[in-house]
């Protein structure tokens, strides 16, 4: 199959523990099978090199915690035809959706010596609350 027909793929991180990616990487043999049907084209805990480009699918891991991951992944969804979600804290906030309960002021002044260089939401949304109202491009 040529590079051409391939689906391309990217795999994305927004806060996490980074766990989905390393057991994605841990498929050695199986991932090097795959390469050959689809282009990972960005794969952060794989490589350095990001394509800004439109994907076939997207899998996506962690929750959106920051103002850049809910603007991040605004943009992933308009380039990606599918987006599917991996793990807990993709799908429903993970362990960091603790502070939806909490004040988080609270925490990062506890947590951090300079907390006000730390920016951060009051919340940790799953990706398909930040991605619902998303309508496919014509
Ligand atoms: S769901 Fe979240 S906490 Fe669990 S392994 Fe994946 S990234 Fe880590």
């Amino acid at each position: 199959m040529t590079d051409l027909k391939k689906p391309k793929v990217g795999i994305w991180k927004f806060t996490s523990c980074s766990g989905c990616q390393q057991v994605l990487l841990n498929c050695e043999d199986e991932l090097l099978e795959l390469a050959e049907v689809i282009e990972i084209a960005n794969f952060r805990e794989a490589s350095s090199i990001q394509l800004n480009d439109k994907y076939n699918i997207s899998l996506v891991e962690g929750s959106i915690t920051t103002l850049e991951d809910a603007r991040k992944i605004q943009e992933i969804r308009t380039k990606s035809k599918i987006l599917i979600t991996i793990g807990a804290c993709a799908t429903a906030g993970g362990i960091q959706a603790l502070r939806n309960f909490a004040n988080v002021d609270e925490f990062r002044n506890i947590v951090y010596a300079k907390p006000e260089y730390i920016s951060t939401l009051s919340t940790s949304t799953p990706i398909q609350e930040q991605t619902l109202n998303y309508v496919d491009a014509p």
